[in-house]
């Protein structure tokens, strides 16, 4: 669930400004191929490259079968990974060997360099998000959570799992390098008023039913992009659904993403693929039977 970011789906430069308080903006998805496998990238999209410091969204399913992703790097995110349903094996090259299961949370922080495999078995519906990691700790080393249990706290019509950050109380005890929040929200028909940090920026993604915000009615595919300078939103449910509310201040460094890496220059992404394709033990050996993924070159790196 670990998909390679291209410039398909963000070009180099930052997007600059936020839509003005009380706007949505609704933006399309991207359907992608991660591993043979048919993703929907709801971030980096062209308009809309971060939602704080969430730089990277792919939803996964439902009722995908199996997934198989070799060992490959990252650099200076944090992977967070929330299943529906299924199982996912994760093993690193912390040594870590960890399954997930629906309402647990997996997290890994890359610092300068980590490696990973997932392998799923069964029907997967999942979501993968990265968070790209502040200056003030992107070049410390690796580190892996897993979560078997998250706090949850009901919000009008809907259960709220706060996966990181914390919402009307209940806090969530995973790692957070900047002050952003991830909250799966099970909702029943009826409606949830979720209280928001003014100066926060807040995207709504839909993994399974539809909801409305206002005007606009979402189902999976889209990402409602909130903007700044609320103290909450409704969110009206028909029936049964599922979503996740993320947000952070928005986040002010530059980012350059390429692949698997979150960097700040090209030259930081030509050493990690280096590194990388030479395999000189930046990023470790991750115990896996999957094939290790070959990287492709950086494009300024061509000809
Ligand atoms: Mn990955």
């Amino acid at each position: 669930m670990s998909g390679p970011v291209s410039t398909d789906d963000a070009p180099g430069a930052p997007a600059a400004g936020h839509p003005e308080a009380c706007d949505v903006e609704v933006l399309e998805g991207r359907a992608v191929d991660v591993g043979g496998l048919a993703v929907r990238r709801l971030l980096p999209r062209r308009r809309r490259r971060t939602v704080g410091a969430w730089c990277f969204v792919d939803h996964l399913g439902p009722a995908v079968a199996g997934l198989g992703i070799g060992p490959h790097p990252h650099i200076g995110l944090q992977t967070v990974t929330w299943l529906l349903e299924g199982a996912v094996l994760h093993r690193d090259s912390l040594g870590s060997e960890q399954v997930i299961r629906p309402g647990q949370l997996n997290l890994m922080t890359a610092g300068r360099g980590v490696a990973h495999a997932e392998e799923g078995a069964g029907t997967l519906h999942g979501v993968q998000l990265w968070v790209a990691q502040p200056s003030a700790t992107r070049d410390d080393g690796p580190a892996f959570e897993h979560h078997a249990v998250l706090p949850q706290v009901e919000v009008g019509e809907a259960v709220a799992t706060v996966l990181v950050g914390s919402l009307l109380g209940a806090a969530s005890g995973a790692r957070r390098d900047t002050d952003h929040t991830g909250v799966d929200l099970a909702l029943r028909a009826g409606r949830a008023v979720l209280p928001l940090d003014p100066a926060s920026e807040y995207g709504l993604v839909v993994l399974e039913g539809s909801v409305a915000v206002g005007p606009h009615r979402l189902g999976p595919g889209r990402l409602a992009y909130l903007g700044t300078g609320r103290d909450e939103v409704p969110i009206d449910a028909g029936g049964p659904a599922r979503a996740m509310l993320l947000g952070g201040r928005p986040f002010d460094e530059p980012l350059l993403m390429w692949w698997n890496y979150v960097a700040r220059t090209p030259a930081e992404i030509t050493e990690a693929h280096r590194a990388w394709t030479e395999g000189d033990g930046r990023f470790g050996q991750v115990r896996s039977p999957l094939h290790p993924m070959t990287a492709p070159a950086p494009p300024w790196a061509a000809g």
